[in-house]
């Protein structure tokens, strides 16, 4: 099937406007798509998370090659749209109206596989790619993988290396939850409208294990937040300041002392085994 082709015949016909409000701009490669479908590696057997159906062309995709999918929309016309068009047409899709960051997402994997991981696939919108990822990682649901197309920017900054200029708080959360594998990189000309910047695929396998262990992996990730929060300022001083901490300057320069680093050193140098470390010495204060 021509899925774009159909695309393009929904716009018309309805004729619909992109909103800018919620990031909405639709792809229009037939190639890009088929690359997405099978860096999802989607299958007969998977129950499938779309985020954000848009017009239905990844959604039509999707059915065709999934066992079932769950397609969450935020916009209402949208959702009339998809209910009408596409729904007759595929027995193993349901449409949900909604914002995605106030669903329970842990509770929609949960119910909807017999108890077995799913898989997250979308071309997000772009105003709030990190709030959903951190969402879909954050909350330990039963996902296998999260495949999404997300601005270049901001797929190079998941899967920056510890120490590099564009590692962030995201990276580490990616790589403690993930392993991560850029699977694409789309140019701006595969959406309508066109959009300022590139964008990229990035599939992200879900660990069974932490590739570090600690003691309180909640206090782990507000001393990253601190860390990378704060970049011109010293660890110790950005901890100090964090307004998610509550440690006195003498005990936050003591306990980094002890745990082996430099208070000094500026947050951003460090890696994950360091703040793994440092969660554990601060969680004994
Ligand atoms: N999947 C379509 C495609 O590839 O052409 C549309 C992608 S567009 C970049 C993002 C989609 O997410 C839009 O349809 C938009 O309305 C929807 N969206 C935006 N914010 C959302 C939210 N908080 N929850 C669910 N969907 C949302």
């Amino acid at each position: 099937m021509n899925y774009v082709e159909e695309t393009r015949r929904l716009i018309a016909r309805y004729d619909i406007h992109a909103r800018k409000r919620f990031g909405q701009n639709f792809l229009i490669d037939n190639h890009v798509l088929d690359k997405i479908i099978a860096a999802a590696d989607v299958c007969r057997d998977d129950f499938i998370l779309e985020i954000g159906p848009g017009v239905g062309t990844m959604t039509r995709a999707l059915c065709e090659h999934a066992g079932r999918v769950l397609a969450v929309e935020i916009d209402y016309d949208l959702v009339d749209i998809l209910e009408r068009e596409l729904v007759p047409i595929y027995d193993n899709l349901e449409i949900r109206e909604g914002d995605i960051l106030k669903m329970d997402i842990g509770e929609i994997a949960e119910n909807n596989n017999a108890g077995k991981p799913i898989k997250v696939v979308a071309n997000l919108p772009y105003y709030i790619t990190t709030p959903i990822i951190m969402e879909l990682l954050e909350n330990h649901a039963p996902i296998q993988s999260i495949t999404v197309m997300v601005q270049r920017e901001v797929a190079e900054r998941m899967m920056a290396e510890p120490g590099s200029r564009d590692c962030g708080a995201v990276s580490l959360a990616v790589s403690y939850y993930a392993t991560a594998s850029l699977e694409a990189n789309v140019p701006a000309n595969c959406f309508i409208p066109r959009p300022h910047v590139d964008s990229a695929v990035i599939r992200l396998n879900i660990r069974e294990n932490p590739p570090v262990l600690t003691d309180d992996e909640n206090l782990m990730f507000k001393l990253i937040r601190a860390g990378f929060g704060e970049r011109r300022k010293t660890l110790a001083n950005a901890i100090t300041n964090s307004p998610e901490l509550n440690f006195s300057k003498e005990e936050v320069n003591q306990t980094i002392s002890l745990a082996g680093i430099d208070p000094g050193i500026r947050g951003e140098k460090l890696g994950l085994d360091d703040y793994a470390r440092l969660a554990d010495f601060f969680s004994k204060k």
